[in-house]
């Protein structure tokens, strides 16, 4: 089955539907893994490691073993992210590096997953350059990975499942967490945004929020197996539920995990047109829902951000920053800003600077935007040039991290939470983990803090990150 955009443009009031008997393996599929290794790579966003979460364990289901090591892999999957041109070139460059792979070792399964092969163009390009690889399969096709693994070996060619539509919610895929201590929860799918330069709303389909009881019975069993953090995922939760028809938002959500008593909860990614007063009540209001929102405001300037069909102007995000601020003063606002959106002239990237300069975000993912194919702003001129554009990119960086640094700094010396979640990776004598306001901290303590919520003293600040010590 091939993609086409077209179709995952498309939008019906079809009913949503449930299934919770979809994923299911035969005796030979359970089998088909025995003495072999598999390998995978995650490009991209949390969704996409939850995905790579589902698809771990599916491959444990069927005997696979996992490895790190792709050279020592008999299956090879690179689940992958079409946000940014970047990103796709990224996993064209790895393919160009393990092609040779497959000369020595004619067994070996390589494969694609993820947001770019719902991509057209992508498949083409697979078609034509790339018919060397075993097996392509979409985001709506995850649960049927047994049945394409199976026909891949049996048939050895190659086998393409990628389907457009408005997907359904699949409900009993089952899971192997990459941490003990803290989860992902998807609690809806797709987008119906449409933001003109996203390419979210064809790969991952229609707007699904899952519903209210099985999100909060995947909490409680996390709660039972010790977890201490959950976050609760969607490419714009803070509509979850308005597909749902039954007056349940994201304030009711929270609130009701909040009531479960996992000790943090963390939400992304937030959409600052459907942030409602009553949500900003909810999060202030319960001390295990963690003080940190990512907002992503993408521009400052109100005539780019109508071009870009955001759907707020510059006013009203500062507004919705200031009432977040004024609720919790403690916390920390995090941001996604895009430099060169078609045609932004210097007087539109200096409403950008005014808004940082603004609202002193804790930190910001800044991009140079990225022509998506398919998307309404890849058709749009654009005369800027791409030195200018870096320019742009390089000074407003500046300025992020100028306040990054500052922000850090007001932590110099405080006691603060932090959820130990292992070794630091850049030097194993510091243990690592993060602050209710997802502030990275080394930490100087004890193994037998891994796991738990300690007490940090901050000794020293960095821009991007925090060194402290365990105390009493
Ligand atoms: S809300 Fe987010 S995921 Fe949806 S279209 Fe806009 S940028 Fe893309």
């Amino acid at each position: 089955m091939m993609p086409s955009l077209k179709d995952a443009r498309k939008r019906s009031s079809k009913q949503v539907l449930i299934k919770d008997h979809a994923y299911k393996l035969t005796d030979i599929q359970k089998q088909l893994g025995v003495n072999k290794k598999f390998f995978i790579k995650t490009y991209g966003c949390q969704m996409n490691e939850h995905d790579s979460e589902n698809i771990k364990a599916i491959l444990e289901d069927m005997s696979f073993e996992q490895t790190d090591d792709y050279m020592n892999a008999d299956l090879i999957l690179l689940n992958t992210c079409s946000i940014r041109e970047n990103a796709n070139n990224k996993v064209f460059g790895f393919l160009g590096r393990i092609k040779n792979l497959k000369e020595k070792k004619p067994n070996l399964i390589i494969g694609l997953c993820g947001c770019m092969v719902q991509e057209e163009v992508v498949i083409n390009k697979i078609l034509d350059k790339y018919k060397w690889l075993d097996l392509v399969f979409g985001t709506h096709n995850i649960h049927e990975l047994p049945q394409v693994l199976e026909k891949t070996i049996k048939d050895k060619t190659l086998q393409i499942e990628v389907m457009s539509i408005e997907g359904d919610i699949i409900e009993n895929v089952p899971v192997k967490r990459d941490s003990k201590y803290k989860a992902w929860i998807n609690i809806m799918y797709g987008c119906d945004k449409f933001c003109t330069y996203c390419i979210v709303p064809y790969t991952r389909g229609k707007q699904r929020s899952r519903k209210p009881e099985y999100i909060l019975n995947e909490v409680k069993e996390l709660i039972k197996e010790g977890y201490q953090e959950v976050t609760l995922l969607g490419q714009n939760v803070n509509a979850y539920g308005k597909d749902l028809n039954i007056n349940y938002g994201l304030e009711n959500l929270l609130e009701d995990v909040a009531k479960t008593k996992i000790p943090r909860i963390r939400f992304v990614t937030s959409h600052p047109w459907d942030f409602t007063d009553n949500m900003i009540k909810i999060i202030a209001k319960y001390d295990n829902i963690m003080p940190h929102i990512h907002l992503p405001l993408q521009s400052g300037s109100s005539e780019i951000l109508k071009k870009m069909g955001r759907r707020y102007t510059k006013e009203q995000y500062i507004d919705l920053f200031t009432k977040i601020k004024q609720a919790m003063p403690y916390s920390s606002i995090t941001t996604d800003i895009i430099v060169g959106f078609p045609n932004e002239t210097e007087e539109d990237f200096k409403e950008t600077l005014d808004v940082v300069e603004k609202c002193k975000f804790d930190s910001a993912f800044t991009f140079i935007f990225s022509k998506r194919e398919g998307t309404p702003a890849a058709k749009m001129e654009d005369k800027i040039s791409i030195d200018e554009k870096n320019k742009r990119l390089q000074k407003l960086n500046t300025l992020v991290n100028k306040y990054s640094k500052l922000a850090n700094d007001s932590y110099l010396n405080k006691v603060v939470p932090v959820l130990i979640e292992g070794y630091s990776e850049k030097n194993n004598q510091y243990l690592m983990g993060y602050t209710d306001t997802m502030k990275l901290v080394n930490v100087k303590g004890n193994v037998t803090d891994i796991g738990k919520i300690v007490n940090v003293k901050i000794t020293d600040v960095k821009t991007w990150s925090m060194d402290g010590e365990v105390v009493e």
